[in-house]
């Protein structure tokens, strides 16, 4: 068996209802020779969609909710809709073609194809996760950056696709690099009119006292699952909830926060912006324990 896994998705895309679907819709194929011809525009355009599930111990988690956001993404690129039911097999099928390990990952992606074309090119892929225990531990440094959007520009410019978990990761690749930089290990993204948002992979929660919050989703930022995820534990521990609007200043207000994301799980932030901020290992660890055993 391979150290890694890839099955290419040979019907991703939803049929018109009266052509029958045959065959499974995927079939496996090597990750270590080259699949993608050069003018894919994924590759090219970066014109597509993508999501990455955590498996714990063969258990792909989360999976109906990142499911219906890589449609939702789908629908906002004006991409035909994803037969998720081809997806699910497949994702099973990258974890079973997969080494047994205790942490691994599946990417999902879905391109408009080659151009000129109308047919989608498809893949999961599978591989062992990195070792985030330090992140998850100790912590991470954060700075904030401005997205240089208005909070309110899903409403007002939808092309600009803000909210969609599109391929053109260059602006967040970009952003890390700029917090390296500065000396810090990630970012939390502000809006212009200085809203707090999202990191450039990961949700951001905030801790004051016995409330916790999110910013509010409608604001061009991603409905996080591991923040989903997150919410029932707090719940659970008598934590109240909410997403709100989150003034920037309340970040360094905090009494804790944390970076939630698949893969990586809740990395709490121990200093945003150069100023330190209290990391409660405890609760901390109680809640990457429940995101890493989470049944759903
Ligand atoms: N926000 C952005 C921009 C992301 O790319 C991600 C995940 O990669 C998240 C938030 C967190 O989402 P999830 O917890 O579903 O992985």
């Amino acid at each position: 068996m391979n150290d890694a896994s890839l099955i290419l998705v040979t019907r991703p895309v939803q049929l018109a209802a009266d052509r029958p679907a045959e065959q499974d819709g995927f079939v496996v194929a090597d990750p270590h020779s080259s699949q993608l011809r050069v003018l894919d525009l994924g590759a090219t355009r970066g014109d597509g969609i993508f999501e990455t599930v955590s498996v714990t111990g063969g258990h792909a988690h989360a999976l109906e909710p990142h499911l219906a956001r890589f449609a939702y993404s789908a629908k906002l690129l004006d991409l035909p809709q994803p037969d998720l039911d081809v997806w699910r097999n497949a994702v099973a099928a990258a974890i079973a073609n997969h080494p047994p390990v205790p942490e691994m990952f599946v990417k999902l992606v879905l391109t408009r194809g080659i151009e000129g074309g109308d047919i989608p090119t498809a893949w999961v892929y599978g591989e062992q996760s990195g070792d985030f225990s330090a992140a998850r531990t100790e912590g991470i440094r954060v700075v904030t950056l401005d997205r240089g959007y208005r909070h309110d520009v899903a409403k007002t410019s939808p092309w600009l696709l803000q909210g969609a978990k599109t391929l053109s990761y260059a602006v967040n690749r970009s952003a890390i690099r700029e917090a390296k930089r500065r000396g810090a290990d990630d970012v939390v993204f502000v809006s212009s009119d200085g809203f707090l948002l999202e990191g450039p992979s990961s949700t951001l929660v905030l801790r004051n006292g016995n409330r916790i919050r999110t910013p509010k989703t409608d604001q061009g930022i991603l409905a996080g699952t591991t923040q989903a995820s997150a919410f029932e534990f707090f719940e659970a521990e008598g934590f109240e909830t909410s997403f709100e609007m989150i003034a920037l200043e309340e970040l360094a207000a905090a009494d804790a926060a944390w970076l939630l994301s698949s893969v990586r799980q809740a990395a709490p932030v121990r200093s945003a912006d150069g100023l330190d901020l209290a990391v409660d290992a405890d609760l901390t660890g109680r809640l990457n324990d429940h995101l890493l055993s989470s049944p759903n």
